[in-house]
């Protein structure tokens, strides 16, 4: 790393870091022609002091641990969900040298033969690829896997505690573990979404533990489920925020080259960074819960809700994206993302009136969706036979974490329905909650035969274009809810089926 120092006359009015010219050297460098005094006398000996601090700062843990050039940091993973084990992985696959740690012994056991619990498009191909060239392992070890890192990322879960708050307790905990593990001067990441104020209480709780320096950082991560991989190794943006200007060059020369093509790294303090990743996905809610709320409007007014999205969507302030109306949002991230925000909101005395109507807004879609489905059957659903598609709180994962159709589900169980349900990759997801309460078909179609109503609940490519006159055949009751506005009203209804959707009446205004 590079100083340079920028003399007007006077002693350095700012420095300015560069990476990849040479490792933990200060250099005097004169841009305007100062006294030879200056020059040659003054600089070099503030330069020779400095690299001596920077050594110092640097080498408090082991030198080895800091690669500069960019390629092999030595990196641990703490936690090894959806979000610890597609950011290791991809951190390896850059060439870094990455341990991943979780104290799930059944998990690491199989991540250490390559094989994952989760559905993640991409992310097994790179598990066994940095596996196999050498630059990703596993532990259930954090202490040995914190030693030999230079930085260590937290990627723990933050659920909703029963007062909706977020518990950072997992976070928590493996602070203090760090701190016990603390081997010499680390740069410790918060990659877990929490509350604002939190990365510092993370600092608190290792320093307790700890006489060894270390910098913290707050790098929220707005990865996808189901586009994960593609969307670490090419974020739009990349929030950093530390008080530290060491920590942020090392996080900068870290992610450069997922920078490369020119989407921003963005630098902030700590609790503005933490703030972004809730304004983030409180906004990404607040446009689906609009379009449910003008669905619904479409529903009583007769208007369709399709051409209102592409009508409000050309305008190039609103866009197109995340306007689909359906049966409303769920997952790891977003509902307890919204309650964390409002008891943030509601503990600073600045209550976030927006983002509790988003999540009421939400909460009551699928109630909207399933008294339809009630409605259909005459306010009763006792003995029917519903077929649920699509278990996942979105396609192309396996997370049924406040999935909508684990809300729909109970409401139809508990309204007497006899519930049959296939998804391509959630099944074991949702037999974690639900056991033998459901019956689970091994193939879409086999879902089907003796059910009276198809719920449409997420939209897998495999549910998009299905053979509707097989289904019809098949089903007791030529009935579809289309929970995702997939399918068109007049085709299904030309072969036989009553179609209901959300937002898309038939034509006559409904009372
Ligand atoms: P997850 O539940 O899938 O994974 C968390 C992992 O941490 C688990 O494997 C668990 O065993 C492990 N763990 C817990 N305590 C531990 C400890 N003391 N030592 C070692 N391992 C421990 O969670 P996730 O979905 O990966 O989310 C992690 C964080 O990232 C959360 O704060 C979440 O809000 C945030 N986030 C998630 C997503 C997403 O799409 N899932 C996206 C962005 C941010």
């Amino acid at each position: 790393m590079c100083y340079y120092f920028s003399v007007r006359g006077t002693i350095p009015l700012f420095l300015h870091a560069e990476s990849n010219a040479g490792r933990s050297r200060w250099h005097g460098q004169v841009c305007q022609r100062p006294s030879v005094l200056i020059e040659f006398i003054i600089l070099p000996t503030i330069g020779y002091l400095l690299t001596l601090c920077d050594h110092s700062a640097y080498n408090r843990g082991d030198p080895e641990l800091f690669d500069f050039d960019g390629v092999a940091m030595k990196l641990c993973m703490i936690g090894t969900g959806y979000v610890g084990l597609v950011t290791g992985c991809c951190f390896a696959d850059m060439g870094n040298d990455v341990v991943c740690v979780d104290n799930n012994e059944k998990k690491i056991e199989h991540l250490k033969k390559g094989k994952i619990d989760i559905f993640e498009p991409g992310l097994a191909d790179l598990v066994k690829r940095n596996l196999a060239h050498g630059r990703l392992s596993f532990t259930g070890d954090l202490a040995q896997g914190v030693e030999n890192a230079a930085i260590v990322f937290i990627a723990v879960g933050t659920p909703a505690n029963e007062a909706g708050n977020a518990d950072t307790a997992q976070v928590m905990n493996v602070a203090r573990s760090i701190g016990r593990a603390m081997n010499g001067y680390k740069i410790i990441v918060t990659k877990s979404t929490v509350p604002v104020g939190t990365t510092e209480m993370v600092a608190e709780n290792i320093a307790r533990e700890t006489k060894h320096s270390f910098d913290i950082v707050s790098n929220p991560e707005f990865l996808k489920e189901g586009a994960a991989v593609e969307d670490f190794m090419r974020p739009e943006r990349i929030v950093i925020g530390s008080q530290s200007g060491r920590a942020t060059e090392v996080m900068k020369e870290l992610y450069a080259p997922y920078t490369r093509t020119g989407n921003p790294i963005l630098f902030m303090d700590i609790r503005s960074a933490e703030l972004s990743k809730y304004a983030a996905n409180a906004q990404l809610a607040l446009r689906i819960s609009f379009m449910n709320e003008m669905a619904g409007l479409c529903d009583r007014l007769g208007a369709d809700i399709e051409s209102v999205r592409r009508a409000i969507g050309a305008d190039s302030r609103i866009g197109h994206k995340f306007l689909f109306a359906g049966v409303g949002f769920g997952g790891s991230c977003f509902p307890k993302d919204l309650s964390a925000l409002i008891s943030t909101a509601d503990a600073a005395g600045c209550p976030a009136r927006i983002v509790r109507a988003v999540k009421d807004v939400n909460d009551r879609q699928r109630e909207v969706f399933t008294d339809k489905i009630r409605a259909h059957f005459g306010g009763n659903l006792d003995g029917r036979t519903i077929a649920l598609w699509g278990l996942s709180f979105k396609p192309n994962t396996d997370d049924t974490r406040d999935a909508p159709a684990v809300f729909i589900a109970e409401l139809l169980l508990a309204g007497g329905a006899r519930v049959v349900v296939f998804d391509p990759a959630a099944e074991s997801n949702f037999r974690a909650l639900f056991g033998d309460r459901v019956r689970y078909a091994r193939a879409s179609y086999d879902a089907l035969p003796g059910a009276d109503a198809l719920c449409l609940l997420t939209e897998w490519n495999e549910f998009r274009n299905p053979d509707f006159e097989r289904m019809k055949q098949l089903m007791s009751n030529p009935v579809i809810f289309d929970g995702r506005n997939q399918y068109i009203r007049e085709e299904l209804e030309n072969i036989g089926f009553t179609y209901y959707c959300i937002g898309r009446p038939s034509g006559e205004k409904q009372t």
